[in-house]
């Protein structure tokens, strides 16, 4: 049974700390764990989630895109569960796009990431699995993966005029569709 649990807020030194590799994948905490981000990913609309999120300072993350409220231009994707990722290789070509974050609510910011990315990971039944994403997943992952060496999307602003509100950014997306 799954729990939608405390998503910490910035702030909270746990979002700063480099979480630590998942070494007992079979341990009941680290499966519950499991359960537990992608229900919490679900819940509060979310399109990723890290472990550090839910003041569990372990490698661990939830890549869930799909449209919703928060982000209605993503792409429909099965979540998936990644147990110690690790980026394996990334693309030259980069690109800037808007970011949120649920342990910063009430702000975007436009942030600039690889366009592609190759990573590798192990799932719940404890298989490796390596997988490419392009465009948003691939942000997603990047923002995700950021938050196992505790940094946040505002690290990586360029300035800090690419930091507006939810309710700004809302209105830029209707007014450019
Ligand atoms: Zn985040």
């Amino acid at each position: 049974m799954a729990h939608i649990r405390t998503i910490a807020q910035m702030g909270h030194p746990i979002l700063r700390q480099i979480s630590a590799s998942i070494a007992d994948l079979e341990n009941p905490a680290m499966v519950s764990l499991g359960a537990d981000l992608l229900e919490t990913a679900r819940h509060a609309n979310g399109v990723g989630l890290a472990a550090p999120q839910v003041f569990e300072s372990l490698r661990m993350i939830v890549i869930a895109s799909r449209p919703s409220v928060r982000y209605p231009h993503a792409p429909e994707l099965p979540p998936v569960l990644m147990i110690n990722p690790e980026l394996l290789w990334v693309s030259d070509e980069q690109d800037a796009g808007w970011e949120g974050c649920l342990s910063i609510p009430g702000l975007r910011g436009l942030v600039t990431r690889h366009i592609r990315t190759g990573v590798s990971y192990i799932t719940v039944d404890g298989k490796r699995r390596e997988s490419e994403y392009h465009g948003f997943p691939a942000r997603v992952f990047q923002h995700e993966f950021d938050h196992l060496q505790g940094k946040l999307f505002i690290d990586r602003l360029e300035s800090l005029n690419d930091l507006v509100t939810e309710q700004e950014y809302q209105r830029r997306l209707l007014e450019k569709p």
